[in-house]
């Protein structure tokens, strides 16, 4: 345990690093996974480069950057040289002369800075650096166009920030040594830095600056946003066997981030039986993730990978040329998984309430869904028609009795 590692998600204390890249800080699976759709288009690169102890590192002078190119579709990290300020002794600048221009266009084009020492959506106010974006003028430059590593895929890199700016030009993010105001220093980027320079583009707005650092962070929707954003709820892992067999309950408790992608890129397949119950759940597998220190799914024989628990709950009630369709066909049954529930609109899940459920379609729900009843008219309403909120509170009244 190191109480130096804050997560890089929520900015919890004692978090352990990636196992891949060692560089990105995770506290649990939840916020590794918060974090994993950009973090995969770097994650392995910045493994590669510290397996190599760094020695592609062209001088001394030169420090790792993370280079957002204009034309094309993903960050890249990048070796940055620095050159000693020619006026003030001891400060020195990266040389980005190479890597911020635009092709076609000779002359000088004036840069800005933007200067990010914490992020307050991840609950990190004040980082140990400072991370410096550079970028170039936004002003009528011929060839200049929306930067398409940020903004070119769909989802975005900044997808699940609040996204209202659009960056042109190219972008590169670099790191100085120290957090006081103007730190002399180059040293090189990290993951986590990569992270906040995601936030710090993605929450950026036009004369207020960003919502997670800065004077941008006192405006009044800044606050609401952060607010609402920069917190956790609570949803529910169910482990498949294999994860059981390792000790773990059938269901535990688990903290998500609020900018976890299932209250936002993923989280629109909502379950179909506990949709019915107004219980507005979606879901993602832990299977086949990325793993850190702190766990996640081992990698299972196939047969511990099965999930009875989830099997139920993702349970669907529709037919089709009179059979009933069983499990969405992206669950690849039947190899779930250990998955993660929550509800997207801002709500706790809790463990008794999901177990609930589960059983509930055992016994009263599934056991309806015959073969016969597929293929007759009215079949299929009928199973419909158990599935209420009179007979789950009678079932639930009766195991408690
Ligand atoms: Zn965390
Ligand atoms: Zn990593």
């Amino acid at each position: 345990m190191d109480a130096s590692l804050l997560c890089t998600i929520c900015g919890i204390a004692n978090a352990r690093r990636c196992v891949t890249c060692r560089s990105a800080i995770y506290c649990s699976v939840e916020c590794q996974q918060a974090d994993w759709r950009p973090h995969r288009l770097l994650c392995r690169k910045f493994k590669d480069l510290s397996t190599a102890n760094f020695s592609t590192r062209p001088s001394s002078k030169h420090y790792l950057a993370i280079l957002f190119p204009m034309s094309t579709q993903s960050p890249r990290l990048v070796w940055v040289d620095s050159k000693e300020d020619d006026i003030e002794r001891g400060y020195f600048n990266p040389e980005l002369d190479s890597i911020l221009h635009i092709p076609g266009h000779p002359q000088y084009i004036g840069r800005n800075l933007l200067c990010v020492r914490g992020n307050s959506l991840r609950g990190r106010k004040t980082n140990r650096d400072t991370l410096n974006i550079w970028y170039l003028d936004h002003d009528p430059i011929p060839g200049l166009t929306t930067n398409q590593s940020i903004h070119g895929t769909i989802p975005t890199l900044i997808g699940d920030t609040w996204g209202d700016f659009i960056w042109k030009g190219p972008l590169v993010a670099v790191m100085k040594v120290g957090n006081e105001y103007d730190p002399r220093l180059l040293t090189d980027m990290t993951l986590t830095g990569y992270r906040d320079a995601i936030d710090y583009l993605g929450y950026y707005r036009d004369t207020y600056g960003s919502m997670i650092d800065g004077i941008g962070m006192e405006a009044f929707l800044a606050k609401k946003i952060l607010a609402e954003r920069a917190t956790k709820v609570m949803g529910v892992r169910i482990n498949c066997l294999g994860d059981q067999a390792s000790g773990q309950p059938d269901m535990v408790p688990v903290l998500v981030p609020k900018t976890h992608p299932l209250f936002n890129l993923e989280g629109d397949d909502p379950f179909s039986i506990p949709d019915r119950l107004k219980r507005v759940w979606v879901a993602k597998a832990y299977g086949g993730k990325p793993k850190s220190d702190s766990g996640g799914s081992p990698n299972h024989a196939r047969h511990d990978l099965e999930n009875p628990l989830a099997r139920l709950l993702l349970l669907r009630t529709s037919v089709k040329d009179g059979k009933w369709e069983g499990l969405s066909p992206w669950w690849h049954d039947p190899k779930i998984g250990s998955i993660l529930v929550v509800a997207p609109r801002n709500r706790h899940v809790e463990v008794s309430e999901v177990r609930a459920l589960c059983d509930f379609i055992r016994e009263k729900v599934s056991p309806l869904m015959t073969e016969e009843r597929a293929l007759t008219p009215g079949g299929q309403q009928e199973v419909l028609a158990a599935i209420s909120e009179e007979n789950l509170a009678a079932f639930v009244n009766i195991k408690l009795l």
